[in-house]
């Protein structure tokens, strides 16, 4: 058997880089390219399984080293986020909705990047370019993904063709938009019953900030007070991520869906840029950002930007 081309996203993956990643495979083999799988780079969260358990899909191939494999990427585009030796592998496609990284190809590839709430948006479009109905399992999977990133479509990142994707989606897996947004936002689980550690792994990313390497970790929850009752754990849990993914500066993001803002804290030596970045004094309590809901719109250009000041060391 020839060796497959795996579609991939992300560590620490999501919802949006599993689901991509099976819905684009999936394509693939209705076009006739059957030797395209789907994979992912760590362990499922809990609303991802809640996903596939739903639409009887099963879980993507496990996938630890990217050394001699032929790669698509969905959902992710820099190094610090990809398979550690994704320098050593093969990539022959990237399917995108984050800023531009640092991977660099040295063939031309398509590369398809558009500001759009989640990448399962672009694969969706994808399917009726080709005039192919995805599967009611398919479109389930893809409308998770949608509603997942963009917090049921209520996220400064949601663009219009979130908003055509969506019900067209629902209309062919059979569900209701808000009602299937309800149970996937349940599914990520009650936070009091989890650990500090399982929420921080759930979102988890790390970036190069101008040769810093920088974490942030997002919980998005529709009431942040229990995050704030229980920040001296999380902030614990913090800091054995640094330590482990060597950070030179960790930050959590503690969304409250329904205060439409974010609780911000910090663990690290470079502090006093992150202050300097949001213009606040950081504090145990949390710095509560009003407005603020989108990593990537809103907090990691802001981070790039103050970082870029700073001489690596
Ligand atoms: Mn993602
Ligand atoms: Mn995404």
């Amino acid at each position: 058997m020839e060796e497959p081309i795996h579609v991939i996203g992300h560590k620490n993956p999501d919802t949006d880089s599993i689901c991509s990643a099976i819905g684009y495979a999936f394509l693939r083999n209705a076009l006739g390219d059957a030797e395209v799988r789907p994979a992912r780079a760590g362990e499922l969260n809990r609303e991802t399984r809640h996903v596939l358990e739903r639409f009887s899909l099963s879980e993507p191939d496990l996938l630890t080293t990217a050394t001699g494999r032929q790669l698509i990427l969905v959902d992710h585009n820099e190094v610090a986020q990809a398979l550690d030796d994704i320098r050593h592998g093969t990539v022959l496609e990237i399917w995108e909705h984050h800023r531009i990284g640092d991977l660099q190809i040295p063939s031309p590839i398509t590369f398809h990047c558009e500001p759009v709430g989640a990448t399962a948006t672009l694969i969706a479009e994808q399917f009726f370019l080709h005039d192919i109905e995805p599967p009611p399992a398919i479109a389930g999977a893809l409308l998770a993904a949608i509603l997942s990133d963009t917090l049921v479509l209520a996220s400064p990142t949601t663009s219009g063709k979130d908003r055509r994707m969506a019900p067209r989606l629902a209309a062919l897996a059979g569900v209701e938009v808000s009602e299937f947004g309800a149970e996937l936002m349940a599914a990520r689980g009650d936070i009091a019953t989890r650990s500090a550690r399982d929420l921080i792994d759930a979102d988890f990313k790390a970036f190069n900030f101008a040769g810093h390497r920088v974490g942030i970790a997002q919980v998005e929850v529709p009431d942040a007070r229990p995050l704030v009752t229980r920040r001296t754990e999380l902030l614990e849990a913090m800091q054995r991520v640094k330590n482990e993914q060597n950070l030179r500066q960790a930050i959590l993001l503690g969304t409250d869906i329904s205060r439409k803002g974010s609780y911000l804290w910090a663990v690290g030596e470079l502090r006093d840029v992150v202050e300097r970045a949001f213009h606040c004094q950081l504090t145990d309590e949390g710095v509560f950002l009003e407005g603020c809901m989108s990593r990537k719109k809103q907090v990691v250009p802001v981070l790039e930007a103050a970082f870029a000041s700073v001489p690596a060391g």
